[in-house]
């Protein structure tokens, strides 16, 4: 039984991973699919982001479906043969922040693939995987495991769009057009957007966007100007949900935000200086956004729902075997998009 581990920057390994029995409270799951996120790939280039290093071997990966194989006592929520997503996320219910019901942003999270804390929460990518029953989620009848491996990215911009307010009727600037800025697109669709603008630097993630439910798309590495027009008359967009982690693209879409709009930062990355004369003549609300609690369990009906379709994002299911040229395939942006392993 394999596992996708990451020892350092460029030091990727598929190895031979145990799975043991489950215990109390404990499930083995039969792991198909794992989708490659960015913060993976933030571990395989960089070694890590921010503060965050791998400082001991670590299982990647935190999108994950699959099979259920063996339950320990006490468990009855799943049985052996039922199809679950993964989730990553298990706040310990005890802390000042979960009891204050604020369980994202809990003091003793348990995130797969993370590692934010010592030692480090090994992740979901290998073929067994024996952990807590409570990340097993039951998928509803028809729902298939390639599908339900986006339940992770969905619910972080489930989440996203709670942090932005009512979508229905909104005009919406995207800005970033990876997963997770093609997936706020289709969330804001979902939720009811008059208009729905993506932007990225480069053009092929934008035909994904396209697909998504964007109305109108702009490269703006090759057209740096296009956004213009929507920051005449103080500004166009009600939301704009930030999904690039760039300082540049938080500028400029506070440029284009109308006067109260709200701007969700989603991406992740180093520091912005941000023109507080825009925030403040604009009365600009920036708000931040974090994972997702009670969001997973609704991103897997809505996946069931088929509501909202995330096959276009799939570029392709690689073999678990070829984890390191399924890394590489998913940084290359104009290549992929999404890149899942196949165990
Ligand atoms: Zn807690």
């Amino acid at each position: 039984m394999s596992a996708v581990v990451i020892h350092a920057a460029h030091d990727l390994r598929v190895e031979p991973h145990d799975a043991p029995d489950p215990g109390p409270g404990e499930v083995r799951i039969r792991v198909e699919r794992g989708g490659i996120c960015g913060s993976d790939l933030h571990y395989y280039h960089a070694g890590g982001f921010g503060a965050v290093r791998v400082r001991e071997p670590m299982v990647l990966g935190h999108e994950a479906a699959g099979t259920v194989e063996a339950v320990g006592p006490g468990v009855t929520h799943v049985a052996p043969g039922d199809a679950v997503a993964v989730n990553p996320s298990l706040p310990c219910g005890t802390c000042a922040q979960c009891q204050a019901g604020r369980p994202i942003h809990c003091l003793d999270m348990r995130f797969l693939g993370s590692a934010m804390r010592m030692p480090h929460i090994q992740g979901a990518f290998r073929a067994r995987f024996t952990c807590e029953a409570a990340r097993a989620v039951k998928l509803p009848p028809g729902l298939s495991v390639e599908t339900a491996a986006f339940a992770e990215p969905l619910s972080v911009c489930l989440h996203a769009a709670s942090q932005a307010g009512p979508l229905l009727g909104a005009r919406v600037l995207v800005t970033g057009s990876g997963p997770i800025g093609v997936l706020c697109c289709a969330v804001a669709r979902l939720g009811g957007a008059r208009e729905i603008v993506v932007t990225d630097l480069v053009a092929p993630p934008l035909a994904t966007a396209r697909a998504m439910g964007a109305d109108r798309t702009h490269a703006l590495g090759e057209q740096p100007d296009s956004l213009a027009p929507y920051a005449e008359g103080k500004g166009h967009f009600d939301v704009a949900f930030e999904a690039s982690g760039s300082g540049a693209a938080l500028v400029g879409a506070l440029g284009v935000l109308r006067p109260g709009g709200t701007l969700v930062q989603v991406g992740v990355g180093g520091d912005a200086a941000i023109p507080l004369s825009a925030v403040v003549a604009r009365e600009a609300r920036i708000v931040g956004t974090f994972r997702f609690h009670a969001e997973f369990a609704h991103a897997v009906e809505v996946l069931a729902s088929g509501r909202l379709d995330p096959a276009p994002l799939l570029t392709e299911v690689v073999p678990a075997a070829e984890a390191v040229r399924a890394f590489d395939l998913a940084s290359d942006r104009k290549r992929a998009m999404k890149v899942q392993l196949a165990f």
